[in-house]
């Protein structure tokens, strides 16, 4: 093959016809061996299926599967490997479904709906005919997943041909495509949009490393949801060093210059916006208490009236099945740690941060909205803004302050989270009545981020008798709240509060 390369003088010697025609015949070469070689990795592939054993050729390769032997094989990295396995895996399915026409034709979305097979089809023949690029094909495949029925292969179907479509008419770069192949699958598949959310919210951690010279490493991982709420006031503020929007006001225009002069790195002036943040919002009363929403949900009206739904029936659903009679574990210190009661798919809302492909479950969003510190953009189902208004609920920072006070922390019993790592859970339930909507401190009672959650995610319900708050699992006796400020220990103490 290295014989074939031309001299250099041969190719001086072409015309410009020639010269033109002969690199239009190596783009067409080129991308009948690349195609050759992703269906040569998808057969490398199932000869090295872990079932077949010593057999297996990349275990006689001596390699651990199919895509590390095709790595080997042409010096690629694994992540490209990979690729040319799954791409090969296209290819051969678009083979068992269409032959391969001589001249594929203008692309056309027809032709592709009106193909046999499986769901999937549309997007092999796609990537076969030359009309979509293997990138964007690889993503949204990987981004959609695979139906949990045959049920609801039709509806994959056609997300599969829109998202095609999409590509063709939008030119969607491959993150774009993948991140909406992604949101999709949200769609069609509820159950697993609410089995991922909290899978993800289960991997979050902290871990905080003293080096020897005494400098501190955190190691944070946080679930999309929460990253949203982290993430979006720093990029704001940092927008003109991590290429954000263009300034419009004089005033921003000179910080965007006074901050592009500023002599620290991004990961200096990152690590000094991060810990700014957190520590206003230490020693502010109630954290990011005065800050303006800098989060806003987008959510769709018939999808807000079905989280709103499910969250009053998870309050009015029989007990769970988890451990029988758990409320929190006053012992232990936390909170009982019990799966999300999960409604039945479709049955709750979803809604969306900033763009991410990650869906908000109908619990998080309530528990959002009850807060009051996010903003929902409420959109009609044709995805037209109807109204973009703050939450109407908010707490002001001095009505956090007296609750801070009146509360002294999380309410729930064994939790130690002070007032300032807690948000304001509302007693009325969110959209339930308009007219329960003022915001008396009496209304509302602090809870942590996790708790407040859990609170919405299993059907907890608090309630107010006179100056006492009370916990209700669905289900169980009632457990009184009582408050954790020394201030109030001291009152009742003196029989000046029940
Ligand atoms: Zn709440
Ligand atoms: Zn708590």
């Amino acid at each position: 093959m290295a014989g074939m390369l031309p001299h250099a003088c041969d190719i001086e010697r072409l015309s410009d016809g020639e010269l033109t025609e002969f690199v239009r015949l190596l783009g067409q070469a080129a991308a009948v061996m690349q195609s050759s070689a992703a269906i040569a990795a998808a057969e490398i592939e199932t000869r090295s299926r872990r079932e077949l054993g010593p057999e297996s050729l990349a275990r006689k390769a001596g390699v651990k599967s199919g895509a590390e032997l095709v790595q080997r094989l042409t010096g690629s990295s694994l992540t490209d490997a990979r690729k040319a396995v799954r791409v090969g895996v296209l290819l051969e399915t678009a083979q068992a479904v269409a032959p391969e026409p001589a001249d594929a034709g203008p692309r056309s979305i027809e032709v592709l709906a009106a193909l046999p097979g499986a769901w999937s089809a549309p997007i092999a023949v796609a990537v076969r005919n030359g009309w979509l690029p293997a990138e964007h094909a690889d993503r949204i495949t990987s981004g959609l997943g695979q139906p949990r029925d045959d049920a609801s292969t039709p509806a994959y179907r056609q997300a599969v041909l829109r998202l095609i479509a999409d590509c063709w008419d939008g030119e969607l770069t491959p993150e774009d495509a993948g991140r909406a192949a992604k949101a999709t699958r949200a769609v069609l598949d509820r159950e697993w949009a609410q089995q991922n959310a909290q899978r993800l919210y289960e991997q979050r951690s902290l871990k905080r490393t003293v080096r020897g010279d005494g400098m501190v490493k955190y190691d944070l991982l946080v679930d999309p949801a929460t990253d949203a709420q982290i993430w979006t006031p720093i990029r704001r503020h940092l927008s003109p060093r991590l290429g954000g929007p263009r300034f419009m006001t004089d005033e921003e225009r000179a910080r965007a210059e006074e901050l592009q002069q500023d002599a620290r790195t991004n990961e200096q002036l990152l690590a000094d916006t991060f810990t700014a943040f957190l520590t206003a919002g230490v020693t502010s009363s109630g954290v990011f208490g005065k800050y303006t929403p800098t989060v806003t949900i987008a959510v769709t009206t018939s999808e807000l009236k079905k989280a709103i739904t499910a969250d009053a029936a998870r309050r009015n659903s029989p007990p769970h099945d988890g451990p029988p009679g758990q409320p929190p574990d006053a012992a232990s210190g936390t909170s009982t740690h019990r799966p999300p009661a999960t409604p039945p798919p479709g049955a709750d809302g979803i809604a969306w941060l900033d763009g991410r492909p990650e869906p908000l479950t109908g619990a998080q969003l309530i528990t959002a909205l009850c807060d009051g510190d996010a903003a929902a953009a409420l959109l009609d189902e044709t995805g037209q803004t109807l109204d973009a208004t703050k939450a109407e609920r908010t707490f002001s920072t001095r009505q956090r302050r007296a609750m801070a006070l009146r509360d002294g922390g999380c309410l729930i019993p064994g939790c130690p989270m002070p007032p300032d790592a807690t948000e304001a859970h509302h007693l009325n339930p969110w959209g339930e009545n308009e007219a329960n909507h003022k915001t008396e401190t009496k209304d509302g009672v602090l809870l942590c981020k996790f708790d407040h959650l859990n609170l919405h995610n299993h059907g907890g319900r608090i309630e107010r008798r006179g100056n006492t708050y009370w916990l209700h699992w669905p289900g169980e006796e009632p457990v009184r709240l009582l408050p954790k400020h020394s201030l109030t220990t001291q009152l009742r103490t003196q029989g000046e509060l029940p």
